[in-house]
């Protein structure tokens, strides 16, 4: 079964909402989101209005593509793949992530956060590097292994 069948779409959405604030006078934009949930990667778009709130989306061929763009519109979250320093190890960084996704707008901060951090070899894989980083509930991890030189 596709995620089409899955998750039919069932009514294009119209917020009338949305259309009232828009009689009120808030200028409508126009954005254009590729939705990742699936291989297929609709490409959707949405009116929104002076609010941010979402008017029309259409070119979603699952209801699981509008779930995307809310997210995307009102908390876009990203999983951050980085990678850190081993001293005395025999590579000199190990690769990690956060098995998570956290808030878009916080990736530049747990990257700088990364920076003054150096493990001790030997480093496991999946060794929790930061727990709860700043109490969002998301560790960053190693997703790979060194041994010591
Ligand atoms: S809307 Fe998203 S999840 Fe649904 S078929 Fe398109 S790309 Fe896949």
């Amino acid at each position: 079964m596709s995620f089409c069948e899955q998750f039919p779409v069932g009514e294009q959405t119209s917020d009338a909402a949305g259309a009232d604030r828009d009689e009120r006078g808030s200028e409508n934009s126009e954005q254009s989101i590729i939705c990742l949930r699936c291989p297929r990667g609709c490409e959707i778009s949405t009116t929104l209005d002076g609010y941010g709130g979402i008017v029309e989306i259409f070119g979603n061929v699952c209801k699981l593509g509008r779930e995307y763009v809310e997210a995307e519109i009102t908390n876009p979250l990203r999983i951050l793949p980085t990678s850190v320093r081993v001293r005395s190890g025999e590579r000199p960084l190990v690769p990690v992530w956060t098995p998570k996704p956290i808030p878009k707008g916080r990736l530049m901060d747990l990257a700088r956060a990364t920076r003054s951090i150096e493990l001790e070899a030997p480093v496991a894989i999946g060794q929790v590097v930061i727990e709860n980083w700043e109490g969002l509930g998301v560790d960053l991890v190693t997703s790979g292994a060194v041994r010591r030189a």
